[in-house]
């Protein structure tokens, strides 16, 4: 393990365009559960049933209660963890560019990320259902469910809903950023949700290294991805920063 620690750092700190793609995983440390596999979410729910927009249309109450009223609460309790403050010193020293999130949490950026691609939105934001006002969640009058705008439309968190598309700027940015990356880090993420999971083929297409860090196997495993780090992002990035730390104190 110490060996691909170090390979990762050496190839972190070699790259000219190493970009991080992050998942659920990410912040399970900070105590945001995932959707899928044990503890996941959709043990107990099924998703077209609470997650998917056309069951939001038909019964907001509904879905607010059973979803988004409990995710906002453990949203607004987490903090980030060392996992999320690896990538934002990685780029702080200039070995990251960006970072393409599945999550909804703001969590990079908590953590001083600056680029970061919101990829499925942020429940940091409301959108009104009628006349698409964006309005800050912590502004936002949650006593009443569903919440409404002033226009009295009612609000929906602005992120993606299954049934949704990602928005086509986000899609191009993040088709851009692989199309030039050489080194793509995949952290915490079970890489099964499209079109999040294609982006490691596409860096792989471009001959980009690509590095997974998570506790179990992904469909990425031994076929896409070149080093696999098998373990909970926050020890595995602390292990990659020392590493890259050590190498930056070696050289000046
Ligand atoms: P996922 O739920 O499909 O997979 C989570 C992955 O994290 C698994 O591969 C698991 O092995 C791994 N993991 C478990 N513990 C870890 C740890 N300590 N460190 C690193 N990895 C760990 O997640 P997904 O692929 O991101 O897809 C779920 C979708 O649901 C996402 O697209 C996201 O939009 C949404 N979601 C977001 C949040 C959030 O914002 N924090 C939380 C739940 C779900
Ligand atoms: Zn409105």
């Amino acid at each position: 393990m110490q060996a691909l620690i170090q390979k990762t750092a050496k190839a972190l700190v070699q790259a000219r365009n190493a970009v991080a793609l992050t998942g659920a995983g990410a912040s399970i440390e900070s105590g945001i559960p995932p959707f899928r596999g044990p503890g996941g979410l959709w043990e107990r729910m099924d998703p077209m049933e609470v997650a998917h927009i056309d069951a939001f249309r038909r019964d907001p109450e509904k879905v607010w209660r059973l979803l988004i009223q409990g995710m906002q609460e453990v949203l607004t309790a987490a903090s980030p963890n060392a996992g999320h403050r690896g990538l934002a010193q990685l780029e702080q020293w200039g070995y990251l560019q960006a970072v393409i999130t599945q999550n909804v949490d703001g969590l990079h950026q908590a953590a001083g990320s600056r680029d970061v691609i919101e990829f499925h939105g942020s429940f940091a934001w409301q959108r009104c259902l009628d006349c698409d006002r964006r309005c800050e969640t912590h502004r936002v009058d949650l006593s009443r469910i569903p919440p409404r705008c002033s226009c009295g439309g009612i609000y929906r968190p602005d992120c993606i809903f299954f049934g949704e598309l990602i928005p086509p700027q986000l899609l191009e940015r993040s088709h851009q950023l692989m199309a030039r990356c050489d080194v793509l880090l995949v952290v915490g993420t079970s890489a099964t949700v499209q079109p999040a999971a294609m982006m490691p083929l596409l860096a792989k297409e471009t001959g980009a290294r690509v590095i997974e860090i998570n506790p179990e196997p992904t469909p990425l495993t031994g076929r896409i991805s070149d080093f696999f780090l098998q373990g909970g992002a926050g020890a595995v990035m602390d292990d990659i920063l020392a590493s890259v730390a050590a190498m930056r104190a070696s050289t000046v």
